[in-house]
């Protein structure tokens, strides 16, 4: 389905329907937008004093807005949750995503991995993009005002109170985010407003987020990014899985790309760990390590000739240089210390052993994983309401009718490449359009 234009369509005939947006994010402004370009008089509401705080910061503010991948890619980057988009992803997908953006005056670029972010590199278009939208629909927007519980009656959503106040609607969408970049408006206050429509919370645990490590060199290297370096994750000594691509160093551990996407295998054991009662994720005490595997394109015979032909050709050149050919200066001194070998002990003194363990540290570099970093760093949450209790198709709660849910407050969270804002604007849109055709009990 193509989406909607961004104007408004009154039919004077039928008594205007009444929808009220709870969160105007990513998700928010697009089901507000839709809903009133579909006929009804939607009222939104952040507890921001400015829209899509979260967005502006998005891609390092250049907004990754989407993917070029196909659907099956897309659903297989949403894991488990998965299944449960394909129904959304039929109703409004990257395609359209695009075409509505080009409507509203963005033009995007793709990149590297099937990125897409807008030609002029900044999310603050995007962000205006959608709130223009909703404005020219005639979206009413109720800005620094907090939703604090949900009006339900026999089983029908009526409205919600703000400050103890009632505003009457015909149907609520709750699009208030996970619990992450808390800063941003996101604290997990729509967990609260679905518990009291009875939805189950799937337990919300920090994804996509850099770990903390024991060793104290890591803090000499902040700044190192390496690239096509290869991590495998281990849990008591048991391979986890391994992701290929870039990681940087950090003062307080490690991060990047390959850090996040590793992160995200360890939700079932953080959520196990929460909800027996072990809650402070920064300090764990699970056995986690990690490897890193600088030469991952070289299998150990030919990284093993490889050493010997540098320490045979080099016979006179001291170690510190001859690892200058295979390592970034910064990483030299680590691998000095960590081997206890002497810079100035040259090619022809290095002995097998030696030479062993230069090889174990350039493919198995180990790290000791303390922790994660803070709610206040998670790209994502993993968990949220139960898709189980939701119409894949309309984003309405089975339990209450007149009460749809859109984003990262379903328990649905992607791979980074731009899958989180693109589920985000399809759930949105889906909610919104569903939210305004649902004929008026
Ligand atoms: C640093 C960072 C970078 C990211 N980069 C990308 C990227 O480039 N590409 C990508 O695909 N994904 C990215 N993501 C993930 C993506 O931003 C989120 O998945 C997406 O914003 C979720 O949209 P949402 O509308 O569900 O929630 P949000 O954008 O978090 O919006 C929720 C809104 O609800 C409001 N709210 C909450 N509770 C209430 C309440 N009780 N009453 C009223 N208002 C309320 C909040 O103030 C907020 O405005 C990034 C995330 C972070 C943190």
């Amino acid at each position: 389905m193509i989406a909607s234009p961004p104007q408004s369509r009154y039919n004077l005939d039928m008594p205007q329907k009444i929808i009220i947006v709870v969160g105007l994010g990513a998700s928010g402004l697009m089901a507000a937008g839709t809903a009133a370009a579909a006929g009804a008089h939607v009222i939104g509401i952040d507890g921001q004093t400015y829209t899509g705080r979260k967005l502006l910061i998005t891609g390092s503010g250049r907004c990754n807005v989407t993917n070029s991948a196909s659907r099956e890619d897309f659903i297989k980057a949403f894991g488990a949750g998965g299944k449960f988009l394909y129904g959304v992803f039929n109703q409004f997908f990257s395609p359209d995503l695009l075409k509505l953006l080009k409507t509203l005056g963005v033009d995007t670029v793709e990149e590297r991995g099937g990125r897409l972010y807008p030609a002029s590199q900044k999310s603050k278009d995007v962000r205006d993009a959608l709130l223009n939208m909703c404005t020219a629909a005639g979206v009413e927007l109720r800005l620094g005002q907090k939703v604090e519980q949900l009006v339900i009656e026999g089983g029908v959503c009526k409205g919600v109170l703000v400050a103890g106040k009632l505003t009457e609607a015909d149907a609520v969408i709750v699009a208030t985010g996970g619990k992450s970049y808390p800063l941003t408006g996101s604290v997990g206050s729509g967990y609260e407003l679905a518990r009291h429509a009875k939805h189950v919370i799937v337990t919300p645990v920090p994804s996509l987020v850099p770990f903390e490590v024991s060793e104290s060199w890591v803090k000499e290297l902040s700044g190192l990014a390496l690239k096509n370096v290869e991590l495998s994750l281990f849990h008591n000594g048991k391979q986890l899985a391994v992701a290929f691509g870039e990681l940087l160093f950090t003062h307080f551990g490690v991060s990047g790309p390959i850090v996040l996407e590793l992160s995200q295998c360890l939700v079932p054991i953080l959520r196990q760990m929460w909800d027996s009662g072990h809650r402070d994720f920064q300090h764990w005490n699970l056995g986690m390590t990690a490897e890193l595997n600088l030469k991952p394109a070289l299998s150990a015979t030919q990284i093993r000739d490889r050493l010997q032909r540098e320490f045979d050709q080099n016979g006179k050149k001291n170690l510190g240089n001859i690892l200058k050919t295979l390592l970034p200066s910064s990483l030299i001194p680590v691998f000095l210390k960590l081997s206890g070998m002497a810079e100035d002990k040259v090619g022809h003194q290095i002995s097998a052993a030696e030479r062993t363990q230069l090889q174990t540290l350039l493919t198995a570099l180990p790290l000791t994983l303390t922790g994660l970093r803070p709610w206040e760093e998670a790209v994502v949450t993993a968990g949220g309401i139960k898709l189980k209790e939701v119409d894949p198709k309309t984003l309405e709660s089975k339990l209450v009718s007149g009460l749809y849910f859109a984003g990262e407050v379903l328990d649905i969270q992607g791979d980074t490449g731009g899958y989180n804002l693109q589920a985000a604007f399809s759930t949105g849109y889906v909610a919104g359009h569903s939210a305004a055709s649902q004929t008026i009990t």
